[in-house]
C-alpha cells in the first residue's frame, strides 16, 4: 500500500514538473463533420477535409473527426441539436431547412449557415440488368429502394414521386435500405432498383455495376422538366459515358450540389480554420476524390447556398479578395 502511494506521489510530482506543457494539451478543440454512408462520396469528402484541418493541428489546436450518418437531412438536424459541428448536405435539403418547407415544413432551421458547396450530385437510378427498367415508368410493379429516412436521397425522391405522381403503392415493394446496403441487395435480387443522389464515381454504384451488371437508367420526362424549372436548386445533369467502366452511354437526369453547412452557434475561429484548410490546400483537396476534379472556388462560395454564409467563411473569402 505504502509503496503504491509513494509511486503515485512520484507520478504526481512528475506531472507537476511537466505542468508548463499541459495547457497546450488542454486547449485541444474538436470539430466533427457529419457525412453519409461510408461507401458514398460525403464520407470521402469529410475525410479529405479533416485530413487537411489536422495537418495544421499544432497551429490552430483543432482535431477534426468524420462521422458516418444517415445523410443530408440527418446532418442538418444533428447540427441544429449541437451534436455535429459541420455536415455535408444536398443543396435542396439546405434550401428546405433554411426556408422551413418540404422535409422541414414548420421546422425551419434558423441557425443553419452555409460554408461552401462541393461536387454535383445527379439523382441516379440504378437497376438490375434482368429487371428491364429503362425509364421511371418501368418502376411500376418493381421492388424499389427510395433511400433511408434522414438521407437527402429520400427527400429528393419524395419530391420526384410527388412531381411524377408515382406512389409507393405503384411498386411491388418499397425499401428504405441505407446507401451502404443497396448495392449488395440489388445483386442478391432483393430489390430491382435503387435511387441514390450522389457524386460520381461512387464506390457503391461501381460495385453492383461490376459485380452483377447493374445499369444506370435515365431520369427524364415532362414531369422532371417541370420539377427542374420550378426549383432553382435543381438542374439537368448527365453522367458521361464510361464514368463507370461498363457504362456504354451518357446517362441523363437532374440533380443538386453537395454543400457544407454549419450552425450560427459555431465560432468565427472554428469555421475560419475549417474553410482555410480546404482552400489553402485546394489542389491537394481536389486530388482526394475524382468527384472533386471540376471544383472551382468562385462557384463554391455561391452556387447552391441558400442559408446565409457563416461569418468565419466570409472572413476567409474576403481575405482572398473573393468577396467584398
Ligand atoms: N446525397 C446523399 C444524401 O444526402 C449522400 C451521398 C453521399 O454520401 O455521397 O443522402
Amino acid at each position: 500500500m505504502k509503496k503504491i502511494t509513494a509511486y503515485l506521489s512520484a507520478v504526481a510530482a512528475a506531472a507537476a514538473m511537466m505542468a508548463p506543457v499541459a495547457p497546450a494539451q488542454a486547449q485541444q478543440k474538436f470539430m466533427t463533420i457529419g457525412t453519409g454512408g461510408v461507401t458514398g462520396v460525403y464520407y470521402a469528402a469529410g475525410g479529405a477535409i479533416c485530413r487537411l484541418v489536422n495537418k495544421d493541428r499544432s497551429k490552430h489546436g483543432y482535431r477534426c473527426t468524420v462521422e458516418s450518418t444517415g445523410g443530408s437531412v440527418a446532418n442538418i438536424n444533428t447540427i441544429n441539436s449541437g451534436d455535429l459541428d459541420f455536415g455535408v448536405a444536398q443543396s435542396d435539403a439546405q434550401f428546405n431547412a433554411a426556408k422551413g418547407v418540404k422535409a422541414f415544413e414548420g421546422k425551419a432551421v434558423g441557425d443553419l449557415r452555409a460554408v461552401f458547396s462541393l461536387h454535383p450530385e445527379p439523382l441516379t437510378l440504378v437497376a438490375r440488368k434482368e429487371a428491364n427498367i429503362k425509364s421511371l415508368a418501368d418502376l411500376k410493379g418493381k421492388r424499389v429502394a427510395i433511400g433511408n429516412p434522414g438521407s437527402g436521397t429520400r427527400s429528393s425522391v419524395d419530391e420526384l414521386m410527388a412531381a411524377t405522381g408515382m406512389k409507393g403503392s405503384d411498386f411491388a415493394a418499397v425499401s428504405e435500405l441505407k446507401a451502404d446496403e443497396h448495392g449488395a441487395a440489388l445483386c442478391d435480387n432483393k430489390i430491382d432498383a435503387f435511387f441514390y443522389v450522389v457524386g460520381h464515381p461512387s464506390a457503391n454504384i461501381q460495385d453492383p455495376m461490376t459485380t452483377c451488371g447493374a445499369q444506370l437508367v435515365n431520369v427524364t420526362g415532362a414531369a422532371v422538366d417541370k420539377l427542374v424549372a420550378a426549383n432553382a436548386f435543381y438542374a439537368t445533369a448527365s453522367i458521361p459515358a464510361k464514368t463507370y467502366p461498363s457504362q456504354a452511354a451518357q446517362l441523363d437526369t437532374y440533380g443538386v450540389l453537395a454543400t457544407v453547412v454549419t450552425s450560427a452557434k459555431k465560432s468565427e475561429d472554428e469555421v475560419y480554420v475549417f474553410t482555410k484548410a480546404v482552400f489553402d490546400n485546394f489542389e491537394d483537396f481536389k486530388k482526394l476524390h475524382p468527384a472533386f476534379a471540376g471544383l472551382q472556388p468562385e462557384k463554391m462560395i455561391k452556387a447552391g447556398l441558400s442559408a446565409p454564409l457563416h461569418p468565419g467563411a466570409v472572413k476567409y473569402y474576403k481575405e482572398k479578395g473573393w468577396m467584398k
